[in-house]
């Protein structure tokens, strides 16, 4: 993975750069694939990648050892570090990949021409060439019509590229959505066909897509096409619909996701794991072996909700400020509130709660979470002995001061004494 260029200007100053040296050493040498695709979309590329007829030995004496990683020369990728804040630049020679053993990669590589590295690419919008001197767009798949029309098609046979390679499927679901593009009818035959071997890929490369899938616009779209071709069974089978209520809800959550402020994996996960629980979450965190923060986030956003989420508006305000406010306490606050009131937008729970919620998370840090009026410490001094009985109270006073039924340290610690015996 690139490093992700902080000037999206000096990036693309840079991958002109790159294609100018390897052009003066007599190489041929065209921005390729995604750069393209988001250029003639009026996007800009998150990332350039060149392709090129240089072999990894030329393009890294062209550009330097000190300033070139081969981690991938293998497969013919040479990484070309660029100047403070234009990123990485990845130069690949052009390639024919040999057929992968096992659907995850390709087990050799043979390097060739333009028209056959355009061939090895997944879909056509992702097959074009760009020369970025001359202004010309090479294209070898039809790309640009599919680019226009604005279709997701396989280069080749669909069943045979998703075949070599299972990840494929999924990353046409993301473009598909991401792009609001439709999936060309023989593709989606393929990937509905083929959908169960997407559960071989990597969980990490799998938690990747989904990541990127959920966190953008289309996000909506991605969990339907993720559920009407099956690949949300193979993908997220712990959470997928079993009957047509499972059905129904899953789209709710749909609806609710595309509805969120600050959209990620986690609190997704947490929606569509509404009608399969906690237990389940908690299983498909450990298979895509999720970040630990990723994996907690979406367990507490999941406790939360039953907690929180079916609550009637007067309910949660007349709860005791004690048992809501932990959940206002924590650094996932502002996410939590913005599932909250995702979901009243698709029916569950209250927005009147989501919105009272809200403002309560709105107020001074010091006001949701003020300084405990005692420690441990104090308690000791107090001739309380340290251990469970102690834990015990210093809950229960903290849980005292918030319900403003003790407002000094004195009061406490008096309480404390008072109450020391279980
Ligand atoms: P984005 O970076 O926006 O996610 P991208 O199309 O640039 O999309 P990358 O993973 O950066 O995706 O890959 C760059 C290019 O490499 C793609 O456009 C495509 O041509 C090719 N490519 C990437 N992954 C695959 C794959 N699994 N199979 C075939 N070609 C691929
Ligand atoms: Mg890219």
């Amino acid at each position: 993975m690139p490093a992700i260029p902080s000037s999206p200007t000096l990036a693309r100053q840079f991958a002109l750069a790159v294609v100018t040296r390897l052009r003066a050493a007599g190489q041929e040498a065209f921005w390729a694939g995604g750069c393209v695709r988001d250029e003639l979309l009026g996007r800009v590329p998150a990332d350039f990648d060149v392709a090129t007829s240089a072999l990894p030995e030329l393009v890294r004496s062209l550009f330097g050892r000190h300033r070139t990683l081969t981690i991938g020369a293998a497969f013919g990728v040479v990484t070309v570090i660029g100047p403070p804040g234009a990123g990485h630049v990845e130069v690949t020679t052009f390639r024919t990949d040999a057929d992968s053993s096992d659907g995850r990669r390709p087990t050799a590589v043979t390097f060739s021409t333009a028209r056959d590295d355009a061939q090895r690419r997944d879909f056509t919008i992702n097959g074009l060439f760009f020369d970025p001197i001359a202004g010309d767009v090479h294209d070898y798949v039809d790309g640009r019509a599919d680019l226009a029309a604005g279709i997701i098609r396989a280069i080749g046979v669909p069943t045979l590229r998703f075949g070599e390679d299972h990840l494929r499927m999924l990353r046409a679901v993301r473009f598909a959505a991401s792009f609001d593009f439709a999936i060309d009818t023989a593709t989606e035959a393929a990937i509905v066909q083929m959908a169960p071997l997407v559960a071989s890929v990597s969980p990490e490369r799998i938690a990747a897509e989904l990541r990127a899938m959920v966190s953008r616009p289309g996000r909506q779209r991605a969990l339907e096409l993720l559920e009407k071709t099956g690949l949300a069974t193979a993908a997220l089978g712990e959470l997928a619909p079993l009957d047509s209520a499972g059905t129904a809800a899953w789209r709710t959550a749909g609806i609710i996701v595309a509805s969120l402020e600050q959209p990620n994996l986690s609190a997704t996960l947490a929606i569509l794991a509404e009608n399969a629980g906690r237990e389940k979450l908690r299983q498909i965190a450990k298979r895509l072996r999720l970040s630990n923060r990723e994996a907690r986030t979406a367990d507490w956003l999941a406790a939360a909700i039953t907690e929180l989420g079916g609550m009637a508006g007067e309910h949660l305000q007349s709860r005791q400020w004690s048992q809501v406010q932990p959940w206002l306490a924590d650094g996932n606050a502002a996410l939590l509130c913005d599932v909250l009131r995702a979901r009243a937008t698709g029916g569950r729970g209250s927005a009147e709660a989501a919105a009272w919620l809200r403002t309560q998370a709105a107020r001074p840090r010091d006001e949701i979470d003020p300084a405990p009026l005692v420690a441990g410490n104090d308690l000791l001094a107090a001739g309380i002995p340290a251990g469970k009985v102690m834990g015990a109270l210093l809950v229960r006073l903290r849980a005292l001061q918030l319900d403003a039924q003790l407002s000094t340290r004195e009061q406490a610690i008096a309480w404390a004494q008072a109450n020391r015996l279980p």
